[in-house]
């Protein structure tokens, strides 16, 4: 008996998660097209003033170079264990942290000015790595237009998806002149983030719940550019952060010498400083080394937007054995944990495992894969928000720094059967996230239960030393 062949597959959007669902599906031996809105990434966009403004020509150029910048305002990543395990499925991962910094720790600022790091994990081999999200996008995108030219992968530029139907079939509209270019029935991915269209389609004609939840708290992005020797400002080894109990500020470092910098806080707050002493005034107050290693930080502060944080659920993922959401369309969090593009790239890992155990048969591996998949991306999403209060308020308390010397002191103890934190086994293990959650407050507990159990003892011996006494 021949194998059936592998039916064609559309994926929708080009980011970090279609570039690598796509890419796995081309190994795979699928023909793949994929369709995205923006333009390619790799290819730069003239400035808006090559042409004359107001003209027709201006204007078209401008609003490309709008959608451009809208894309790369995002930021750089952390790379970690989830995500690198994907690119690895597609033997991608070590040629893809080349491209990367690694970064071992917390690196903590007080109001001095000092630096304090506090390392990931006891295992100095456990680090993240730090990286553009364009850089990888573009990176990933080469190494799909390697199949271009075997005619497994086509890549469409410009195209946004506005109709999609139960038996894959979709409609996209081509930027460059409003015409409509329909594709057969497919199986089809929605990897088109947060805003999915995918998503809002498969929901008109099945019975897919969505929520889509804003947090109060927005971020900006700044930068610190590299020091007149080319070199860091800052040790690059580390995720810096400025805490704060309503703002925090992040930089994390870039090849170039550069480091990204975000700051977090309510979104009242990041509108209510419009002038340019007011910015001065507030990081001279809260984090003075900032005004020295950003000299051009108001400036910076008032000319770049901010952006606002949300949370998106939605089940189920799946519908007729043809549509699938992936990545942010089906899970987007809050970036406090660093997990979006990890938790995407493992979605891409455990789809194309469920996959090949399900012999490519889409109508059973896609529920499967999403039901599992869902309880652990819930689980994320809450860990996510949680993370921020850790990030901000914990990392100088006391009674957490205990915590996590007593965790640590366990795992050098026991190995792997005691995790040395929450963090380590979401950032550094395979653990589905509802199930490290699970494990880390099982630990958690226990010693709570140990600290009381030892408190008690401590209380009982005292209290029978002083009856001796007494009785004495
Ligand atoms: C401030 C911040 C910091 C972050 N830090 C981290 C981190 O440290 N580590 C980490 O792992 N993650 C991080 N993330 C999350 C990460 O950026 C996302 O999870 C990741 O980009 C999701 O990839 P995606 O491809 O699913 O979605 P997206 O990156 O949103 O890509 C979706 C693509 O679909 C296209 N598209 C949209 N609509 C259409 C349409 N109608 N038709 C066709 N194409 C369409 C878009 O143009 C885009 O290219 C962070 C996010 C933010 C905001």
């Amino acid at each position: 008996m021949t194998a059936s062949p592998k039916p064609d597959v559309t994926v929708v959007g080009a980011g970090p998660t279609g570039a690598l669902a796509a890419l796995l599906l081309a190994r795979r031996g699928y023909r793949v097209n994929v369709f995205e809105f923006r333009d390619d990434p790799r290819v730069q966009v003239a400035k808006p003033k090559q042409a004359k403004e107001g003209s027709l020509l201006g204007d078209a150029v401008a609003s490309l170079a709008k959608v451009a910048d809208a894309a790369k305002r995002s930021i750089n990543l952390t790379l970690s264990h989830r995500g690198i395990s994907g690119l690895a499925r597609a033997g991608l991962d070590e040629a893809a942290l080349q491209l990367a910094v690694p970064v071992r720790g917390r690196m903590i600022h007080d109001r001095e000015g000092n630096i304090k790091l506090q390392p990931y994990d006891p295992d100095p081999e456990r680090v993240m790595y730090s990286i553009g999200r364009e850089t990888i996008n573009s990176w990933l995108l080469d190494q799909l237009s390697e199949h271009e030219a075997d005619g497994r992968v086509q890549l469409f530029f410009g195209h946004k998806v506005v109709r999609v139907r139960p038996d894959g079939s979709a409609d996209f509209e081509r930027r460059s002149d409003g015409k409509t270019h329909s594709t057969p029935p497919a199986k089809l991915l929605g990897c088109d983030g947060t805003f999915s269209k995918v998503r809002t389609e498969m929901s008109r004609c099945s019975r897919l719940s969505i929520s889509l939840d804003y947090i109060e708290h927005g971020y900006k992005e700044l930068a610190i550019s590299p020091a007149a020797d080319g070199r860091h400002k800052m040790p690059a080894e580390g995720l810096h952060i400025w805490p704060g109990s309503e703002v925090m500020l992040i930089a994390l470092p870039n090849g170039n010498g550069s480091f990204t910098c975000t700051i977090f806080g309510d979104f009242t707050f990041l509108e209510s400083l419009k002038t340019e002493e007011s910015v001065r005034r507030f990081f001279a107050d809260t984090w003075p080394d900032t005004l020295e290693l950003m000299p051009d930080l108001p400036q910076q502060y008032l000319r770049n937007p901010n952006a606002a944080l949300s949370t998106v659920r939605c089940s189920p993922w799946h519908l007729n054995g043809n549509l699938l959401l992936l990545g942010d369309a089906a899970h987007g969090v809050v970036p406090f944990y660093g997990q979006g593009m990890n938790c995407a790239f493992e979605d891409c890992l455990l789809f194309d495992q469920a996959r090949e155990a399900d012999a490519d048969d889409w109508g059973t591996a896609l529920p499967t894969f999403s039901a599992e998949r869902k309880r652990a991306t819930d689980a994320l999403a809450e860990l996510a928000i949680d993370n921020y209060v850790e990030m901000r308020d914990k990392t100088v308390s006391r009674s957490f720094l205990l915590k996590c010397w007593l965790h640590e002191s366990l795992h050098g103890l026991l190995g792997e059967r005691w995790q040395p934190s929450l963090h380590s086994a979401v950032t550094f293990t395979s653990l589905p996230y509802n199930e490290a959650r699970a494990t880390c407050e099982w630990q958690d507990a226990m010693l709570v239960r140990a600290g009381c159990a030892i408190g008690a003892v401590a209380i009982g011996t005292g209290a029978l030393a002083a009856m001796r006494g007494l009785a004495r």
